[in-house]
């Protein structure tokens, strides 16, 4: 069964490292772009029931929970899974029952840090003792699922702070969390000051790559003994709590996307709505590429810790010069990446891609 992603890209600040299509936009906006989403999933011919819902961004949580809920009617069925991301610092228990009573049952918290300094030179507003509080809203409004989205390579960050934030994690009794290295790169306004040897945003205050490998290590080694083991390079859950949205897109599984800069699979073609909000409004149509079935298979499904089965003689020499290298294991079984291939998996990909 296929997945529905709704994109929201407004958010109430920039965040200095983020380098999504998501920002401050007029405010005049939003309730134009709610309605051509609406709009969106009222004209699809729905002749199958979402088995998941995700509502990524951006900040979702800023969505008035009626218009939410008037958006999410739109979709026919009840979902097994509903996530919507969430950011700290406006979780009321009004907002989370009103979301549960919309159908969300999973939220995805932008936590990033439990160390105050290190969110607050990001421009994140929230604290751990805010981020323990609206855990606990989320519980009593029957939304146990969430996740904890942690980055590891924010300025500053210790290996003190960052198992800190850890320890942190382990004591919410999180279900699932996600740990991304910090990406440099000139979409964000962090990293293009990093690339420009800049000092704003605390950029020379980074964490050297070898700390933010070792940020990573340590965060797998600590999760797991806490029961919250690595299932996919970013992604770590405990047994039955591994997020099926996402499932979908390194299985290679059917997904719907509506909204600016969402991107749709169909098990063939692939398309990708509009980035600029303008544009979407506009109502600029998608191109639509054919995807490539057996090297999308094989560089999505190496992201999983499981692996992958199969015959992949078509790229055996690479394979074989990645084996050599200590990037890529195989068994009887699968081939994965290797603890060092997980680091690497970027130049990993790049031989498939
Ligand atoms: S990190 Fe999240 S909240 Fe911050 S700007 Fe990006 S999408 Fe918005």
């Amino acid at each position: 069964m296929a997945g529905v992603y709704i994109s929201y890209p407004f958010c109430a600040q920039k965040c200095t490292y983020c380098n999504f299509a998501s920002g401050v936009f007029p405010a005049e906006l939003e309730p134009r772009y709610l309605d051509s989403v609406r709009t969106e999933l009222r004209n699809t011919e729905w002749q199958w029931t979402p088995e998941t819902v995700y509502l990524g961004g951006g900040t979702p949580s800023l969505i008035d929970p009626e218009a939410l809920s008037s958006l999410l009617g739109e979709i026919p069925g009840e979902w097994p899974e509903s996530t919507m991301e969430a950011a700290p610092g406006g979780i009321t228990p009004e907002k989370a029952l009103a979301w549960r009573r919309a159908g969300i049952n999973r939220v995805s918290l932008g936590v990033q840090s439990f160390n105050t300094r290190e969110l607050a030179r990001t421009g994140r507003k929230h604290t751990e003792e805010i981020v323990e509080r609206e855990v606990a809203v989320l519980r009593a409004a029957g939304i146990g699922n969430f996740n904890i989205d942690l980055i590891a390579g924010l300025p500053g960050q210790t290996l003190e702070s960052w198992n800190h934030s850890l320890d942190r994690v382990v004591s919410l009794n999180a279900p699932h969390v996600s740990v991304y290295m910090l990406e440099v790169d000139e979409d964000s306004r962090l990293g293009s000051e990093v690339m420009a040897l800049g000092k704003r945003y605390g950029a020379p205050d980074i964490p050297a790559d070898d700390l933010i490998a070792d940020f990573y290590e340590i965060a797998v080694e600590r999760l797991a003994r806490a029961g919250i083991d690595r299932y996919e390079i970013s992604n770590f859950a405990r047994p039955g709590f591994e997020s099926r949205h996402n499932l979908k897109y390194w299985r290679r599984e059917p997904y719907l996307g509506f909204g600016a800069d969402a991107h749709s699979f169909d098990g063939t073609w692939r398309w990708q709505n509009p980035e600029s909000i303008e544009e979407y409004l506009r109502g600029s149509k998608p191109e639509r590429t054919v995807a490539d079935p057996t090297g999308e298979q094989f560089f999505l499904g190496l992201r999983l810790s499981k692996g992958i089965e199969g015959d992949w003689s078509a790229f055996r020499p690479a394979i074989e010069r990645l084996i050599r290298d200590g990037l890529l294991e195989s068994d009887e079984t699968a081939l994965r990446l290797t603890a060092r291939g997980v680091l690497l998996s970027n130049e990993v990909f790049a031989e498939f891609v």
